[in-house]
């Protein structure tokens, strides 16, 4: 595998400047653009200019800021463009939109994204007509099986959630692109951590709400492809984006543009800590669910694909049993001071959930048995505030107090 560093990539791409020579560049706030010739207005209407051009015709279309951020997401990316939009679910969707209509088919990875699960399950079947075969993404003869002549997309995401199976892009893509249909990927959970373009995936989704935003401040998405497909979301007629207008505020893409640049720091401290601890708790004997340590069955895996130096990510998933003893248990780690409970991901702070009972409770309970997801699962996604000692401590007499660390705490 090509060797990619998400990081350097960024690092690489034309430094944006202020209007007034500023290090930061500037926010565009109009939403419509003065055209200096008349005559260049129905080539920009046709798409035959456009941002790559310095044309700019309305807010909803392309704006200056929003595209800078777009351009730096596509290089994080190893995409040709990328666009941003408003939330990471209109980004799953108009991805999805774009790709299928009426009487086509998907295949979707079973244990996904709470409102994405929605998403396929509900609303596109019942509003749209598009035909959802879902399936155990890491059951590679499952997903053949369930590609048809149909099959317009496989969706999955790189690090499932809550139970971090890593997927086989390389192998999905072979299976997607042999039917004629495209490798989606959410890859908000991974990213820097794993490119998913490198290894075959054609489409590249994101919530910037996680750990791009990394403040628990905003709600935003972006979608990474080929300039073919970015700018068919665009289009006037036709264009998923476009026409449902999910527009990413270009306040909010400033303010994520001035995140970027530490995302890679922050990927590799969450990452740090998840592993520190993630081995601890197995060293205890404990039910830990982390794609960093050699027992996870996706462990070699994620070695393949990952991006050298930003770690395994930063979330990890302890089984406390029952509902009971995972709410006590988060509980206990919220009053001590650990982090809070509340669910999101790649906040600072440490967040505690409980995913059967909240953002995966989209899902039956038939669903969350054939996704893995035990009622008893926490999810942590394991900040970086504090010393890690303390936060281990915490974590440690949590455990005990729930009598946890029996048999092997000596
Ligand atoms: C949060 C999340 C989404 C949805 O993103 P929003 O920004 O909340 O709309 C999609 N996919 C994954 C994996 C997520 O964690």
């Amino acid at each position: 595998m090509r060797s990619f560093d998400p990081v350097q990539a960024m690092a690489q791409t034309r430094h944006e400047f202020g209007e007034h020579g500023g290090v930061n560049p500037s926010v565009e706030l109009s939403t419509t653009f003065t055209v200096m010739h008349a005559e260049t207005m129905p080539g920009i209407f046709q798409g035959r200019k456009g941002p790559a051009e310095g044309c700019f015709l309305y807010g909803r279309h392309f704006n200056p800021t929003v595209h800078v951020l777009g351009r730096l997401l596509a290089a994080m990316e190893g995409t040709e463009a990328a666009y941003c939009t408003a939330s990471g679910l209109s980004a799953v969707a108009g991805a999805a939109i774009q790709l299928m209509k009426t009487g086509d088919h998907a295949v979707v990875a079973n244990a996904i994204y709470g409102g994405s699960f929605a998403l396929f399950h509900d609303f596109l079947p019942d509003r749209m007509g598009i035909d959802v075969t879902f399936v155990d993404i890491d059951d590679l003869d499952a997903v053949r099986r369930a590609v048809t002549p149909k099959t317009k997309m496989i969706y999955c995401e790189t690090l499932s959630n809550p139970t971090l199976v890593v997927a086989d892009i390389p192998a999905l893509a072979d299976i997607a692109h042999g039917v004629g249909a495209k490798l989606v990927v959410d890859n908000t959970f991974a990213p820097t951590v794993v490119t998913p373009k490198v290894h075959g995936a054609d489409v590249v989704v994101h919530s910037l709400t996680k750990y791009v935003s990394g403040a628990s401040d905003i709600i935003a998405g972006a979608i990474c492809g080929d300039n073919e497909f970015v700018g068919s979301l665009m289009d006037l007629h036709h264009g998923a984006l476009m026409l449902l207008g999910p527009t990413m505020d270009p306040r909010i893409a400033h303010e994520l543009t001035l995140r970027l640049p530490h995302l890679g720091i922050r990927m590799q401290e969450h990452g740090r800590r998840a592993q520190v601890f993630a081995e601890r708790l197995a060293a205890l004997g404990l039910p830990v669910v982390y794609p960093g340590l050699s027992s996870h069955p996706s462990y070699e895996r994620l070695l393949k694909i990952a991006n050298p130096g930003y770690g395994h990510g930063g979330i990890l998933g302890l089984d406390m049993g029952t509902t009971e003893q995972a709410f006590r248990f988060m509980d206990l780690l919220q009053g001590m001071g650990f982090g809070f409970v509340a669910v999101s991901l790649g906040y600072f702070d440490s967040l505690l959930s409980c995913s059967a009972s909240s953002t995966s409770s989209e899902l039956e309970d038939e669903d969350l048995r054939s996704a893995g997801i035990s009622p008893g699962l926490v999810r942590i996604s394991v900040g970086y505030t504090g010393d890690m000692e303390e936060r281990w401590n915490q974590l440690e007499s949590a455990l005990r107090t729930i009598g946890k660390t029996g048999a092997r705490a000596s």
